[in-house]
């Protein structure tokens, strides 16, 4: 009875080795670069630091859609301060439309002007639009 019983118990917990292997196979993948055991989501190596995984298309869109032009902020900023009631700021970050609209209200009767210069005294040096 108990040689049955320890076999069971044996039994058992192979199963749940066995499971816990299966799960490690299925969540990592091997690099094709040094062979090393990488999670199964990683687009560059652990071990080697190299790109094993073409970038999803999401990502993509993301990085498209965060880095546009690259900006001054020093530039921007002194536009803004002494031209920026003309909107020269905005033709600047290449925002045609809000440029003609500051042209025509004098950079919405200024209030648009002081408000664009303290955004962008946050901005980092190079700033993306
Ligand atoms: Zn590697």
């Amino acid at each position: 009875m108990s040689i049955i019983l320890t076999f069971f118990y044996f039994l058992e917990n192979n199963d749940i080795i066995f499971l816990e292997k299966l799960g490690d196979l299925m969540r990592n993948k091997y690099c094709k670069y040094c062979g090393e055991t990488i999670p199964g989501d990683a687009v560059v190596c652990t071990h080697c630091g190299r790109q094993v995984e073409v970038l999803k298309t999401t990502s993509q869109v993301v990085l498209t859609g965060g880095l546009g032009q690259p900006k001054d902020k020093i530039v921007a900023l002194l536009l803004c301060f002494f031209l920026g009631f003309l909107g020269v700021h905005k033709f600047y970050e290449g925002k045609v439309g809000m440029g003609v609209l500051y042209l025509f209200t004098m950079g919405l009767f200024g209030i648009g002007v002081l408000v664009d210069f303290i955004v962008l005294l946050f901005k980092p040096s190079i700033y993306y639009v």
